[in-house]
């Protein structure tokens, strides 16, 4: 079995028209777990990164035990009001309205290596927000990381535009 077959989608979910890639059902599944985070850990080793940045929430599951197994340290990129100390935001649209995301403003030291990780990439409109923070306080991005690409929306190639290069252990054709 694999990550995708370990992945449920649930239609209509938040809202009619949307597949809900569900990652909880890969997650409750030690052998699934297992190789999710392996498949990264595989992928980064050997690489320069000095930081891993998760994406809330979901980019937390994965980005805590990767940035463990890889020794380094984990930031947490959280919606706004969220982070107690000294923050910098970025605002980004949403379908409707706007949406704003923030990092302490000393979680990355300028020049920095840093590995970007959420659990799926959509419009790309959240990455690329965290993206513009990341490289806000001097950051270099290495490359980001997913578990599940949406192809058929955008995102990966929104993300190469601003000259980052994508990762994704699947892929789901769709919406
Ligand atoms: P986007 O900014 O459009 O790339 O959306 C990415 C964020 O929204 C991620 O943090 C996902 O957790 C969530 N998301 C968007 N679309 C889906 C979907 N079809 N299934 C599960 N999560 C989604």
């Amino acid at each position: 079995m694999s990550i995708k077959s370990r992945i449920r989608t649930i239609p209509h979910y938040p809202k009619q028209g949307i597949m809900f890639r569900d990652i909880t059902t890969l997650l409750k599944d030690a052998v699934g777990l297992r190789m999710m985070v392996h498949e990264l850990v595989n992928r980064y080793t050997g690489q320069k990164i000095d930081k891993v940045a998760g994406i809330e929430s979901r980019g937390f599951i994965l980005g805590a035990p990767l940035a463990y197994a890889l020794g380094v340290g984990f930031v947490p990129i959280r919606k706004k009001g969220k982070l107690p100390a000294e923050t910098v935001g970025h605002d980004y649209e949403l379908e409707y309205g706007v949406d704003r995301i923030e990092i302490h403003t000393d979680a990355i030291t300028p020049g920095e290596k840093v590995l970007l990780v959420d659990d799926l990439i959509a419009t790309g409109g959240t990455a690329e927000a965290a993206v513009i923070l990341l490289r806000k306080l001097g950051g270099e991005i290495v490359e980001c990381a997913f578990a599940i690409d949406l192809p058929d929306i955008g995102g990966a190639k929104r993300l190469e535009a601003l000259g980052v290069s994508v990762f994704s252990l699947t892929t789901f054709e769709g919406h």
